[in-house]
């Protein structure tokens, strides 16, 4: 490896020693552990070159486990001390983290996925600075975050911290599955620090990027460049996606020792992850009890109304104009992810481009959605449709399927015709199967009939969208 790196091991070490001093007197200090170098620190092991025997022994018998436990205070991770004396012949020079034995070791094969800058180190590598972290999103604020009562919790907790940092909630935990406003939030509560408080620094890094940024120090021998990244030069700390540190154990070891000092200094620490801290499988325990400390805030796939209205804001925000019936459309077939509710709008507005400037319309929607859409819902049945209208009209099953004309009868049948239409892929001689082997015209004009109904009846507006709400699923 790089010459450097000896260079580098004994810079490290020298902090070791800093930290060691205070637990010593001057002379035995200066007498016992100032002779020696450092020659090699890797992945949990040091190795250091006492000048003669007596000092390596009188060195062993006295202050080897103080050094051991130091060590694992300033690193966070366990190390173990070996002594050794001068080789009769070079030295050889070895990098924090040796490039092969890293990988080969199962302790941190899984810190080292070959997707990792690790993979394409090479010695030209290691004068270069480490990687920095990723920069928050501008994009994502607290005006264009949609509330709802399945995110209302972790908004106002966001907020709340966002207002005044380090002293309300801290850590805040938010956790909720993929694609329901983690990244979004954390990053807003970033943008609005900063925007408050320009001259801080607020960190936002992922999990992943943390640990890749941590070899990455650790490979260059500047883990103290780290620590004073995180730990002091730090003023508010978004860590998302946390589930991915777990398992990662020297990393974690690191976390732990970041969230304690910026906690103690009272500096905002902000948590996202896709599970409750004691659900996330080799979390530490030390960390999932931290993470109870502040306030746990989780988000749930958002509500219809939600939906509705994030599809406003975002197609407001792209400049498209998208009927109410494809908003409806899309907000009660799409209900568990707002990144793929989301995609499907930007997808609807790439197509109507595409198709020279074709109008976003209902059908257009369906005909251009239909696989995400099938994909993403379970099925809805005709028969559930009919079950949930009988029950909601106080009607016979037997009734809608049958054939009697009377209006508290026909309307509910009409009205279940409709729903077939727009809530299922069913074509119209199949909604007509369905409901006791009638025509598809009497489907056709059943659903006309609905459509030009809900333009000027408002209870029936009311009462098909509870209807729409219902069979939801
Ligand atoms: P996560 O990090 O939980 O996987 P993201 O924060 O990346 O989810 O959200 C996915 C997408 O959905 C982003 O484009 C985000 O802006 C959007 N989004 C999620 N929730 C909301 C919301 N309540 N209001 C507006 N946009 C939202
Ligand atoms: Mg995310």
């Amino acid at each position: 490896m790089h010459d450097g790196n000896e260079h580098q091991t004994q810079l490290v070490w020298n902090d070791v020693l800093e930290s060691i001093r205070p637990k010593l007197n001057a002379s035995n200090f200066d007498k016992w552990l100032r002779p020696l170098t450092c020659t090699e620190i890797s992945d949990g092991h040091v190795t250091l070159e006492a000048p003669n025997l007596f000092i390596r022994d009188w060195f062993e018998m006295n202050f080897l486990p103080t050094i051991e436990q130091t060590l694992s205070e300033v690193t966070g991770q366990p190390y173990q001390v070996h002594l050794k004396l001068p080789d009769p012949g070079q030295k050889t020079a070895l990098s924090m983290i040796p490039t092969k034995a890293s990988n080969a070791t199962p302790k941190n094969s899984h810190n080292a996925g070959a997707s990792t800058p690790m993979a394409k180190q090479d010695s030209s590598n290691a004068t270069n600075k480490p990687s920095q972290p990723s920069s928050l999103n501008g994009k994502y604020t607290f005006e264009n975050f949609v509330v709802g009562p399945s995110n209302q919790l972790a908004e106002a907790a966001s907020r709340a911290v966002s207002k005044l940092p380090g002293t309300t909630y801290n850590p805040l935990f938010i956790y909720g599955a993929v694609g329901l406003g983690k990244t979004h939030l954390l990053s807003a509560i970033g943008n609005a620090i900063v925007e408050e408080h320009p001259t801080w620094n607020v960190i936002y890094v992922s999990s992943e990027e943390f640990v890749v940024d941590y070899i990455n120090h650790l490979r260059l021998n500047r883990s103290n460049d780290f620590r004073r990244k995180y730990r002091k030069d730090c003023e508010v700390l978004l860590v998302d996606d946390i589930q991915f540190i777990a398992g990662k154990d020297s990393t974690q070891g690191e976390f732990f020792h970041i969230f304690n000092d910026l906690f103690k200094a009272g500096r905002q620490i902000v948590v996202s992850s896709d599970k409750f801290p004691h659900e996330i499988p080799a979390l530490e325990e030390r960390l999932k009890s931290r993470f109870q400390w502040g306030l746990i805030a989780d988000i749930q796939s958002p509500e219809y109304e939600t939906r509705v209205a994030i599809l406003k804001k975002k197609a407001d925000f792209e400049g498209i104009y998208v009927p109410e019936d494809v908003i409806s459309y899309l907000a009660s077939n799409i209900k568990t992810n707002v990144r793929e509710l989301e995609g499907a709008l930007i997808r609807l507005a790439a197509l109507s481009r595409l198709y020279q400037g074709q109008d976003i319309t209902l059908k257009f929607a369906r005909n251009s959605l239909s696989k995400l859409i099938e994909r993403t819902t379970d099925p809805l049945t005709i028969d559930v449709i009919i079950k949930q209208v009988a029950t909601y009209y106080d009607v016979k099953i037997s009734d809608i399927k049958g054939k009697r004309r009377q209006k508290t009868i026909a309307l509910p049948r009409q009205i279940a015709m409709y729903l077939a239409r727009t809530l299922t892929n069913h074509s119209y001689p199949e909604i007509g199967a369905a409901f006791g082997g009638r025509d598809h015209t009497t489907v056709i004009s059943a659903v006309r009939k609905i459509e030009t109904l809900l333009k000027s009846d408002s209870n029936l507006r009311v009462e098909i969208h509870m209807l729409e709400q219902k069979l939801e699923r």
